[in-house]
């Protein structure tokens, strides 16, 4: 791509003027960079400096103006692109989305699914809706965030039988992809939404 010459003189200068303690002082270990698939599919969230090296390779590309700042990471003085592409394509074989707790919790946005009240992770709790000592599932279907008390009250019954309400039908999330992304930190997640919108 016509930006990446531009670009690797910039990795060289990084590369040679790297000051590891000012980078991990200033938080910049933490940054990610998106890496597309050769198609454009958006793949995952890798760290700046695996993208560095997959653009010095050449088997990635910055697939943004470089005179955009708004398109990259500053780093000390270097611009690392939030997003770059592989020049060949990579085959991937299809994963569902994991079932796990911390997944769980993140479609529920961290709130008991029966009472409403929004808790840090430490102080959720799992439900089996239909309870799992009667042979209930570990499914997205069947497990929802649930606070403490709520987990408490309801004990071995469904929802009926305890006469509590879900504030939602639980699901697996639609968009596998999407959803991992979203659920990272990331200040940047704003900014790649709108690869996973056109993929
Ligand atoms: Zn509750």
């Amino acid at each position: 791509m016509k930006f990446s010459l531009q670009f690797l003189f910039h990795c060289v200068k990084i590369i040679n003027m790297w000051n590891i303690t000012s980078v991990v002082r200033k938080g910049f270990y933490m940054e990610q960079v998106l890496l597309l698939n050769s198609d454009e599919e958006p793949l995952h969230l890798t760290s700046w400096r695996r993208a560095l090296v997959l653009l010095l390779k050449g088997k990635a590309e910055c697939v943004e103006k470089i005179e955009n700042i708004e398109n990259y990471i500053k780093i000390d003085n270097t611009l690392i692109p939030k997003v770059i592409i592989l020049k060949d394509y990579r085959a991937i074989p299809h994963t569902e989305l994991p079932y796990s707790r911390e997944n769980i919790f993140k479609r529920d946005e961290y709130t008991c699914q029966y009472c409403g009240k929004h808790l840090p992770g430490n102080e959720l709790t799992l439900d089996h809706v239909y309870p799992k000592s009667r042979l209930g599932p570990d499914t997205w279907e069947n497990i929802v965030a649930c606070c403490k008390e709520c987990n408490q009250y309801k004990a071995d019954r469904t929802p009926k039988e305890a006469g509590m309400k879900l504030l939602r039908r639980p699901s697996r999330p639609l968009d596998g992809k999407l959803f991992e992304l979203t659920k990272n930190s990331s200040k940047n997640i704003e900014y790649w939404i709108k690869y996973y919108k056109t993929a």
